[in-house]
């Protein structure tokens, strides 16, 4: 059977890699969370001091940094390596997401990521999920999807995301780092967080993960079917 991309993009923390790793799972595909090859990148040039601010510093940087996705077999869970050293956990922290968006926005950080994920998909069969997978990675996605919710309600999912790591978070500073990364990501020059125009809108805010996934899943299944009758 013919293998497709599907392109998960939209607003921060409302479901996308929890609906992309069941999607992945459903389909044998593989799944890119490309959020965490950003937040990556940022524990990089925190941890070394890049001055965001000195393009040859950044890319200098850029040139010492290796992002790679490799299999927990314990938990079957896909996790991130910086330079061969597992980063999963420490990326998901809030000093991370409080610089991420910083980083993101820096053209040399997103051609280099955009680069990779381009090689990641060529051979299709994967799920990726972002900011603009759809819009600049992906444009020939067979199925994009641009995920948001209410904000209060993604705040509460996220803080109870970090307490089940052990990270109390107040709840007004979570509210606050969405809203600034959303108005971050979505008003930066390079490939801008927006709805593709053959994008399918979802809101996941009222609804369960399980209706996330069987929405992606139905476009997959007619996508797929299409891809079968024009052969
Ligand atoms: O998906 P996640 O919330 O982990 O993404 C963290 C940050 O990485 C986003 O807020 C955004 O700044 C950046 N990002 C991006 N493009 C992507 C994925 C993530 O700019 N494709």
């Amino acid at each position: 059977m013919k293998k497709i991309v599907v392109a998960l993009d939209g607003h921060s923390s409302c479901g996308k890699s929890t609906t992309a790793k069941q999607v992945a799972q459903e389909l044998g595909y593989a799944y890119i969370d490309t959020g965490a090859m950003y937040r990556a990148v940022t524990l990089y040039f925190l941890e070394h001091y890049v001055d965001l601010t000195n393009p040859k510093k950044v890319q200098e940087a850029l040139n010492n940094i290796e992002v790679t996705f490799h299999r927990n077999l314990k938990t079957g869970r896909n996790e991130v390596f910086l330079n061969g050293l597992n980063v999963e956990d420490e990326i998901r922290k809030m000093y991370i997401s409080d610089k991420v968006s910083e980083v993101s926005v820096l053209p040399a950080v997103r051609h280099a990521m955009v680069a990779e994920q381009k090689k990641m998909g060529k051979r299709r069969g994967i799920v990726m999920d972002g900011r603009d997978i759809g819009t600049a990675v992906f444009p020939d996605a067979e199925v994009k999807v641009f995920m948001t919710a209410d904000v209060e309600i993604r705040a509460r999912r996220r803080q109870q995301e970090l307490f089940e790591k052990k990270q109390l978070v107040p709840f007004d500073e979570i509210v606050e780092n969405l809203k600034k990364r959303d108005h971050i990501d979505s008003t930066r020059a390079e490939s801008p967080l927006k709805m593709a125009d053959d994008a399918h809108l979802l809101d996941t805010s009222h609804i369960t993960v399980d209706e996330q996934v069987d929405f992606v899943l139905d476009l997959v299944a007619s996508a797929l079917l299409q891809k079968e009758l024009a052969q």
